[in-house]
């Protein structure tokens, strides 16, 4: 058993072995050791004398235990008995039944319904490719993904500055890669989260490979039908080899997948891996869960179809003004007309996962209580169907028109099975009387058969005068007939005696027999018969997998569209006009998450009026489209600009919004960046993160982008980072001219509202009262002037004493800095060409660095054509005592006033 075990283990590479022993489980050696540790398992040994490591559980466990593992990113694969241990002739079959990773989940038990589950594979172009410099797409990185339990395929191919913004987009649970390929992938996704990384060999990679492989998956002559060709070689590559590891990996037929769907990232709004994580859109910051994130939050839909397929759509909000609009159309007569949304969803409730029941169909994993589900939702359609006749949106006309009812196959499946029907396939008897003749022959005659038994023994006890006779069964001798010791003299001639109890005796008849063999062979016959049947009722809801298919794709549209309309009129959103300005116009907005989990009312809306006149002619300028948002901590800064983003990018995935109106410009690119403080754990510089981060914006955003910015520069010192932050939202303005929301605590940064035209100020208000503050969480015009530290960190409860010296430290440093007045000089200096705004241009100025003395404007000031050599001499001894430290006149006037002329006075 052990050379069998080793076998498995070197079949099934570095995934732990579930090695099937009668009624357990076992891993053994490192296996075992790994597992008891993971698992919480006894460690044992096999036997005394070879000490090999031994851990186990019982088999119903499985399911669990398997869970575990994958959810570690562990690879398990199993080892089954495929033989009856009863009839085997020596040693039990084995055989590896499957091998899951987490990227090939495909057992519902381990799956979240709400969440896809994907599997993906990057291929890089060869050097070949690389070298020969062909057409930019060929060199492109190719990434597909699937996902087992739906047979859903992408792919696509990235330049490789987007290669970790796709996988953060996908966030697949597995990352197939050539094992010579391995480094680069793990240099370009630095700091990305948790996918499980798995090495391939690298000729799975092949172009020609793939195209071989793809070709006689689908069952194509050709894959020109798919339209890869913008995608480039390494797409085809990467679906390649996704199909290549479910084969290798999947013991069962994974013929679902019969086609591969072209990713276009460009018809979607770029959105890179920290924006996502940014925004918390599908996942905390915090927990890294989806409860609490904006996905979590908004979706009300009644299916997994439809959650998972809201989760898609928030990962790809669309950017094409019309296509919008038709999902706008569709939600908005979802809100409208509210009987018919509930109706919907109600139908919708009935509706079983059919997309991962088809997975199962389609790998012959499907029970009968599965094909039953698939004939439940077909019975929900003619409602569905029925409801969304005559509707107006374009987008429920549709749905309706391609929804297939299927009746033939509904009334097939009705006919079949009963209802309710097992979940397991070894359960007989799930076949509905009446649906095959042949079948209920057998039936009757094993039902038959058990009646003659039962008339018999009743007979038997008349003839002989045994009142407590008995017919009994047993797996050994069969039918018998049991006599206890008391009435042993009355025991016919004709009886022929099988074994002695305690105090009875059992005996069989030649008549018993007879019976028992058409009884036995008529039962295991419609069992047999009644499996082949049920076959053949999974192989003819296969045949139909593309229709059914396109109908899950419809339900779970149906679904999300309901369920927005749903929230929508839950929340009290508003449809925005979408446009093509550079325009962002929003009343009374609401933060999407905030909304919904703050208790009502508790919440406090907020007006965004941003734009960004692009003809002379319409210049709005008062509104601006850079605005810089000052106030204390915990005012509500960050929550206000994540706002905003939030509010775009739900208006482009077609949803309504949380606002009272609002009218979005349509965005192509959404940039929000978190200032140094979330990110420790990634290992980097935080600050070296912040400003990577940040070139990454200032590199690609166009004027057609959102760019939120969270306290910039607060990574580093003060002066340091005060002076990035003002010069990223100068280039922001002058060069990029997109809409921005700056945060920042820095109110030193509100003077750039006079010189930047497009800039304007906003604070968060708040109320002093009683020497504390009180946040209004209002976004008021104009600029905070101070930052409110010393009010917050005595809120927070630090020591009186700290607080009081920190209040004379803060005047001291306000009265003696010329921060305000440089700054001042700085707005209005003259900045650097934009050409040479990149990293190539240098720039002269700094803020601080060359603090100017104040001796420097007195001698600026000098008319010294005016003055007499006495007046000279004076003026030179003052400001030698100036410099030597003591206090002059002068200063202690003030310093602010026009020295010359009170020079003069004192000359004279
Ligand atoms: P800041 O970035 O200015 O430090 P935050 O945006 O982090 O402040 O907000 C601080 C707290 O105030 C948050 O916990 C949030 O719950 C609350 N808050 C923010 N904006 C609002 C609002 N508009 N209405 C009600 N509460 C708010
Ligand atoms: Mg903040």
């Amino acid at each position: 058993m052990m050379q069998q075990y080793e076998k498995a283990k070197a079949a099934c590479g570095d995934a732990l072995l579930f090695f099937r022993m009668g009624d357990f489980y076992e891993l053994f050696h490192d296996d075992a050791r790994k597992a008891a540790k993971l698992l919480g398992l006894t460690l044992t040994a096999r036997d005394k004398a070879s000490k090999v490591p031994m851990a186990g559980f019982p088999h119903h466990q499985l399911d669990g235990y398997m869970g575990k593992l994958i959810k570690l990113g562990l690879r398990v694969a199993v080892c089954e008995q495929v033989e009856d241990p009863k009839e085997a002739k020596g040693l039990v079959k084995r055989e590896i039944s499957q091998i899951v990773s987490p990227g090939t989940v495909a057992d519902e038990a381990l799956l979240d319904p709400a969440q896809s589950n994907y599997l993906a594979a990057v291929a890089f172009p060869s050097a070949k490719q690389k070298s020969r410099k062909v057409a930019e797409a060929v060199a492109q990185i190719g990434v597909a993904w699937a996902e087992l339990s739906t047979g859903r395929f992408f792919t696509t191919s990235v330049p490789s500055f987007q290669l970790a913004d796709l996988l953060a987009r996908i966030a697949p649970q597995e990352i197939l890669v050539g094992s010579s390929c391995r480094a680069q992938l793990d240099e370009l996704r630095t700091g990305s989260s948790d996918s499980m990384i798995t090495d391939r060999p690298d000729w799975g990679f092949g172009f020609q490979t793939a195209t071989e492989l793809l070709k006689q998956q689908f069952d194509v002559a050709s894959l020109d039908g798919f339209g890869l060709e913008p995608f480039g070689q390494t797409a085809v590559a990467a679906a390649g080899a996704v199909i290549e590891y479910l084969r290798e990996t999947q013991r069962n037929s994974i013929d679902h997948f019969n086609n591969v769907l072209p990713f276009r990232q460009s018809q979607f709004i770029e959105i890179d891996s920290a924006t996502w994580r940014s925004l918390e859109i599908s996942r905390t910051i915090r927990h890294g869960s989806r409860e609490g994130s904006l996905l979590g939050v908004i979706d009300r839909s009644k299916t997994p179809m439809g959650s998972r397929l809201l989760g898609e759509w928030i990962s790809n909000p669309l950017t094409e003004l019309t296509e919008i609009a038709t999902r706008h159309d569709a939600v908005g007569e979802l809100v409208d007309q509210a009987s018919l949304r509930n109706n919907l969803r109600e139908y919708l409730s009935e509706v079983f996962d059919l997309q991962r029941l088809l997975s199962k169909v389609a790998t012959g994993r499907a029970t009968p209580r599965d094909i039953s589900c698939v004939g439940k939702t077909l019975a929900a359609l003619p409602a569905l169907k029925a409801k969304l006749t005559g509707r107006n949106s374009q987008l429920l006309c549709q749905l309706e028109a391609e929804l297939d009812l299927c009746v033939d196959l509904r009334a097939e499946i009705e006919a079949a099975l009963i209802d309710p029907c097992p979940a397991q396939a070894k359960d007989s008897g799930f076949i509905r009387e009446g649906y095959d003749s042949q079948l209920d022959e057998m039936r009757a005659l094993a039902n038959g058969g058990k009646q003659w038994i039962a008339s018999y023994q009743q007979t038997i006890c008349e003839q002989t005068g045994i009142p407590s006779l008995k017919v009994g069964f047993n797996k050994v001798f069969g039918y018998y007939l049991e006599v206890t010791h008391a009435h042993r003299d009355k025991v016919p001639d004709d009886f022929i005696r099988k074994q002695t109890l305690k105090n009875a005796e059992r005996f069989i008849t030649p008549e018993l027999k007879e019976y028992e063999e058409k009884v036995l062979s008529a039962d295991e016959q419609a069992q047999t018969l009644e499996h082949q049947l049920f076959h053949s009722l999974r192989e003819l809801v296969k045949a139909h997998t593309a229709r059914l298919k396109s109908n899950a794709e419809i339900i779970a549209t149906l679904d999300t569209l309901a369920g927005l309309g749903q929230l929508a009129s839950e929340q009290g959103y508003c449809r925005p006009n979408m446009v093509e300005d550079q325009r962002t116009d929003i009343v009374d907005g609401r933060h999407p998450v905030l909304d919904i989990v703050e208790p009502l009312g508790a919440f406090i809306p907020n007006d965004t009026h941003c734009y960004n006149p692009t003809n002379e002619e319409t210049s709005d300028q008062a509104t601006g489209f850079l605005h810089l948002i000052t106030g204390p901590n915990m005012a509500g800064k960050s929550t206000y600009i994540r706002q905003v983003a939030l509010i775009s990018l739900m208006g482009q995935i077609g949803s309504f919004v949380p606002a009272k109106s609002a009218t979005l410009g349509i965005v192509d690119k959404i940039f929000a960046r978190v200032g140094a403080s979330d990110e420790l754990a990634r290992g980097q510089s935080t600050f070296m993160v912040e400003m990577t981060e940040t070139a990454r914006i200032l590199n690609t955003a166009t004027p057609k982008s959102l760019v939120i910015l969270d306290e910039i520069g607060r990574g580093t010192s003060t002066y340091d980072g005060v002076s990035l932050a003002w010069a990223i939202v100068e280039f922001l303005h002058d060069t990029i001219g997109c809409r921005t929301l700056f945060a920042t605590h820095y109110h030193e940064l509100t003077r750039l509202e006079k010189s930047l035209s497009g800039a304007v100020n906003y604070n968060v208000a708040v109320k002093e009262w009683e020497d504390k503050i009180v946040f209004l969480h209002k976004i008021v015009p104009g600029g905070a002037d101070r930052s409110y530290g010393i009010h917050v960190s005595k809120l927070a409860g630090v020591p009186n004493w700290v607080n009081q010296r920190a209040e004379q430290i803060l005047q001291k440093l306000e009265s003696t800095s010329d921060v305000q007045r440089n700054q001042e000089a700085i707005a209005s200096s003259e900045k650097p060409s934009a050409g040479t705004g990149n990293a190539s241009g240098q720039i002269q100025m700094t803020l601080f660095g060359l603090e100017p003395h104040p001796l420097l404007d007195k001698i600026r000031s000098l008319e010294p054509t005016e003055m007499t050599p006495m007046n000279a001499l004076e003026m030179l001894h003052q400001w030698q005592q100036e410099l030597s430290g003591e206090p002059s006149a002068e200063q202690n006037t003030g310093r602010q006033e026009n020295i010359p002329v009170e020079k003069s006075e004192v000359g004279q």
